[in-house]
């Protein structure tokens, strides 16, 4: 047996769903009643530019006002109105957009962009906030009778004869009481600037006009001057110092996107300069949350992004699941990796300048982006102690000659502190080799991906090894101690320690290093790093001892001097001392030991 039906659905029962959960947000019933409003005064202009309207179109306008004492919110427009029969068609007949239907009539006569609504929802949402809606109208066609609609939010309506003079339409919202919040004044103006400030008719609330008809991201970038750009960020962010650039973008294809990206000053304190750009779909403000939407390594920017291919009533699994959106924001990365080339190639030396604000953006993008990195690979700066700057390709050029070991790998060497560094950085800058400042947090991870991305290159910390073997070109210096004296050496070192995380080795280095050196291995100190990171995470770290280079110069002479000792006593101390000169160079003096150099320290200076 086979029999096939309808389901059929009871109006009655789905309207107070629709109300309840079309929006989670009751007050964006204002957006979508002004959002009606523009789009029927759009209507008009269009039918008037097509002569489909002969009348008098003047400047119409949109105006929002509260009436207290009846507890009303009313919605004034000039635009086109309707006609009862209207009413009945695009008001009763839920889910009939009359704005697609406008679309779909008039779609060969140019651009459809101007009209906001699509879905045939948006009005319903003025029963989440009132107990009865009431529409007086008066169509733009000739001859027509003013309409008056009215509903209390069930599915019974009534219509009748209006008393509407003029064209257009007053929407008018008896507030129900678990809304009255809409009617205090500053509450709904409010609401009013942060759905409706740039939209293209003008709102007037309480006497003023809210909004910016023609905001600065609709017009054409070649009419804008840096003024421009700069006054439009202080009307989005009050109190903000000047961005350092911006991005203007207009695409049509293969979506439509507008809008201008800001680079801001970077402040300490990043979270509170992120989700700050602004999501507009035709002029309407829809979310600041563009997570989704914007690469999460460019949310420091600032701005606003208006698509008509998103909706308004957007949630944020549909934003993650839209292709459209997919698309934006791999357009948008693109945007801006061409813009800092363009910012590099026009002006390196304010490139330079802007380094220290952007560089964070960058490496970020570079880490999570491998189509950034390939393109930010051209103008990503590294900066030496000595304030000069380079891009990689021409860093290496720079320590090419001086900076090769025997494997052909070029080295470059960096600090994480200049000031803790101090020490090791001054023998490798008189040894001629040059010095990165990596001091960003991020830059632990960033010089991780520099080895991996490039050929025959490393980075190392000038702390960790002996300035001889950090770049091993293997040239050894000789030693002058004997095999036996190189024994007895070590151990004296070995007694005087008494550590087992330190392990003792004698070099033959020059006479300028110092007599002992702690050095703990780049790899070593890496996994540390990251260990920290993932915060002790990575368990078998827990397991794996931190072993600590303690090199002593053979060729010093304080090891002549610890061999001219006889008294094992004598020995030891001296060996102790010069390990702690080298621990107190490191930062890992502390507590007993720190307290004992001190005490020896001023004992031997008054011997
Ligand atoms: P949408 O805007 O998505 O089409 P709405 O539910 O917001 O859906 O509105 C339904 C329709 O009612 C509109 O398309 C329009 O035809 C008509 N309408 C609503 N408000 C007005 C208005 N202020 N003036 C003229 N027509 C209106
Ligand atoms: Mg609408």
């Amino acid at each position: 047996m086979q029999e096939k039906g309808t389901i059929s659905i009871h109006t009655e029962n789905i309207f107070p769903i629709i109300k309840k959960f079309l929006y989670s947000d009751h007050e964006i019933f204002l957006r979508e009643l002004v959002s009606n409003a523009v789009d029927a005064t759009q209507k008009l202009k269009k039918l008037a530019s097509f002569g489909e309207y002969k009348g008098e179109v003047g400047n119409p306008k949109i105006t929002v006002s509260i009436d207290e004492t009846a507890k009303t919110i009313t919605i004034s427009d000039q635009g086109l109105g309707m006609t009862a029969d209207e009413i009945k068609k695009y008001i009763n007949q839920i889910a009939f957009s009359g704005a697609t239907e406008f679309i779909e009539k008039y779609k060969d006569k140019g651009d459809e962009k101007q009209i906001i609504g699509h879905f045939g929802l948006g009005f319903y949402s003025a029963f989440m906030v009132s107990a009865n809606v009431e529409i007086n109208t008066l169509s733009h066609q000739e001859g027509a009778q003013s309409a008056h609609w009215i509903c209390d939010g069930s599915t019974e309506f009534e219509i009748s004869e209006g008393t509407k003079k003029e064209r257009g339409t007053d929407i008018i919202l008896h507030i129900a009481e678990d809304s009255v919040e809409f009617l205090d004044k500053f509450r709904l103006e409010t609401i009013l600037t942060k759905y409706c400030k740039f939209l293209p008719v003008e709102i007037e609330f309480d006497g003023n006009v809210i909004n910016n008809t023609h905001p600065l991201w609709t017009k054409a970038p070649s009419e804008l001057k840096d003024e421009d750009y700069k006054a439009f960020y202080k009307e989005l962010y009050p109190y903000s110092e000047d961005p350092l650039f911006w991005i203007h973008l207009n695409v049509d294809y293969p979506f439509n996107l507008t809008g201008i990206l800001y680079f801001p000053k970077l402040k300490a304190d990043f979270e509170v300069q992120k989700n700050k750009i602004q999501l507009y779909s035709r002029q309407v403000f829809i979310t600041d949350e563009v997570k989704d939407v914007v690469p999460e390594f460019l949310m420091l920017m600032h701005g606003v992004l208006d698509s008509p291919d998103i909706p308004l009533n957007v949630s944020r699994s549909f934003l993650q699941a839209d292709s459209n959106v997919k698309k934006i924001n791999s357009h948008i990365t693109k945007k801006v990796a061409d813009k800092l080339a363009e910012l590099n190639n026009n002006d390196p030396k304010g490139f330079e300048e802007k380094w220290n604000d952007i560089n964070v953006f960058v490496k970020y993008g570079m880490l999570s982006d491998d189509k950034f990195y390939e393109k930010a690979k051209d103008f990503c700066l590294v900066k030496n102690t000595k304030g000069e700057s380079f891009t990689l390709d021409k860093y290496k050029e720079h320590i090419k000659a001086n900076q090769t070991d025997k494997n052909e790998n070029i080295v470059a060497l960096y600090t994480s502190d200049k000031g803790k560094q101090d020490l090791y950085i001054q023998s490798a800058e008189n040894k001629g080799y040059d010095v990165l400042e990596m001091t960003a947090i991020i830059d632990s991870h960033f010089i991780g991906m520099l080895e991996q991305k490039m050929e025959k290159f490393s980075l190392k910390r000038v702390d960790s090894e002996t300035l001889e073997k950090i770049i091993d070109k293997d040239i050894k210096l000789e030693s002058i101690l004997t095999a036996d004296q190189q024994t007895k050496v070590k151990e004296v070192f070995e007694k005087a320690i008494d550590n087992k995380k330190m392990t003792v080795a004698l070099e033959a280095m020059s006479l300028e290093e110092l007599p002992v050196s702690i050095t703990l291995p780049e790899f070593m100190r890496r996994m540390k790093d990251m260990s920290a990171l993932n915060g002790g995470g990575m368990s078998f770290m827990g397991a794996m001892p931190e072993i600590y280079n303690v090199v002593v110069n053979s060729n010093h002479p304080v090891v002549q001097k610890i061999l001219n000792e006889t008294s094992d006593e004598t020995q030891k101390k001296i060996a102790k001392q010069v390990y702690d000169l080298a621990m107190l160079s490191q930062g890992m003096l502390t507590g007993k030991d720190l307290t004992d150099f001190i005490r020896r320290s001023v004992e031997m200076s008054v011997n």
